[in-house]
């Protein structure tokens, strides 16, 4: 139950399930008021009306349910049938009152229910709209039902009627509009949760939940960790505010080399990024590292008009069931081999 209410509140497919359902048990509890009703007062064009809409009902939602479940969501069928479907239920709604007992019918609160269902996908406006046309059908009913001047009493319970409908248009906007504004504030902090602010690439924290994933699901993947070579002396030259540009500049290089490669890049911390490579062999690995090794050390950086560039150091290795600690502990030595070897070069694990 509880995971049943959990996808109902996060997917508007898990929504649909339960309106589809309510629709498919309102149209039954329709069928046994309308028998009750019919024996006690039988009318033969209400029954020929009822069972056109029953079988208009019935054409409808299983169409309706077809492509609720058979196809995906998002496609062009599932939205006009997923949100078409409070303009039927109005339609249904409206014929059914009149056949039910007009505005005594019991069905009457079916309205409520339309209404919040529009109100889901127009919020407020959409409540208020729907409110206003349930507020037609019941007034066009009313004074219809209602033909010599309508009693205090009856107008009392026609306006508290038209009030109720207004009410849950309304309150059942503003609901759902909190709710998206709620949803929207918390994508916002995900994001910045694991977004580096700096150089606008994932951060450390994506990193390590990446890679516990990719190791989790058993992936084969590559790991490399990259290192500015004397970066220090990039600060103490030009200032940490340039030293900061030339950060953002490298993400920008990784993130649009890595667009259309299988890899994304990390910022680890300070100078250093962590690029996880999802390829089955070596050489593709090194082609790609060679690649951003390359851009990187042709890229030109200025300061106050004065060029300069930067090279990379590189470790990469190839994960072999081991811990995520315990893999980038292999492949920082590589890293560390790289810097010891001169820097500016892609180094891993020899073979044999
Ligand atoms: P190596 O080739 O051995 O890596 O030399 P290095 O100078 O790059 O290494 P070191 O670890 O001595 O210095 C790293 C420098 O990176 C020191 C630190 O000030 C700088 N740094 C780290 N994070 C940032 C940052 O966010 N902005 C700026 N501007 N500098 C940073
Ligand atoms: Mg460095
Ligand atoms: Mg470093």
């Amino acid at each position: 139950m509880n995971a049943f209410l959990k996808n109902a509140y996060q997917s508007h497919h898990a929504l649909e399930i339960i309106f589809s359902s309510l629709r498919w048990f309102f149209l039954v509890l329709s069928m046994v008021v309308f028998a009750i009703q019919y024996f006690e007062n039988p009318i033969e064009w209400k029954l020929i009306l009822f069972v056109l809409l029953v079988v208009f009902g019935f054409l409808y939602m299983g169409v309706s349910d077809y492509y609720l479940h058979k196809t995906p969501e998002g496609s062009k069928m599932y939205v006009m049938m997923t949100k078409g479907g409070p303009f039927f239920d109005f339609v249904a709604f409206s014929a059914l009152i009149p056949l039910t007992g007009g505005i005594d019918s019991p069905l009457f609160p079916l309205a409520y229910l339309i209404i919040l269902h529009v109100a889901v996908y127009w919020r407020f406006l959409g409540g208020m709209i729907s409110a206003a046309c349930f507020i037609l059908v019941y007034s066009i009913i009313f004074f219809v039902q209602v033909q010599e001047a309508p009693a205090l009493h009856s107008m009392i319970d026609y306006f508290s009627a038209v009030f109720f409908l207004f009410l849950i248009g309304g309150l059942g906007g503003i609901i759902v509009s909190r709710e998206r504004k709620h949803q929207w504030e918390n994508s916002l902090l995900v994001e910045a949760a694991n977004r580096d602010y700096l150089t606008n690439l994932a951060n450390h924290r994506s990193f390590q939940e990446c890679l516990r994933n990719d190791l989790d699901q058993g992936k084969e993947f590559y790991l490399a960790l990259a290192d500015i070579d004397k970066f220090k002396s990039i600060n103490d030259k030009y200032g940490h505010v340039t030293g900061d540009k030339v950060l953002r500049q490298i993400g920008e290089i990784l993130t649009t080399i890595l667009s259309t490669k299988q890899g994304k890049a990390f910022r680890y911390g300070g100078e250093e990024f962590a690029i996880l490579l999802y390829y089955h062999d070596e050489s593709s690995v090194k082609e790609l590292l060679d690649e951003i090794k390359h851009a990187i050390a042709c890229h030109i950086f200025y300061d106050k008009g004065e060029a300069f560039s930067v090279t990379m150091s590189f470790g990469f290795g190839k994960q072999n069931g081991e811990r995520p600690d315990q893999l980038v502990e292999k492949v920082d030595e590589l890293l560390y081999k790289a810097k010891n070897s001169g820097r500016n070069q892609i180094v891993t694990a020899d073979v044999g």
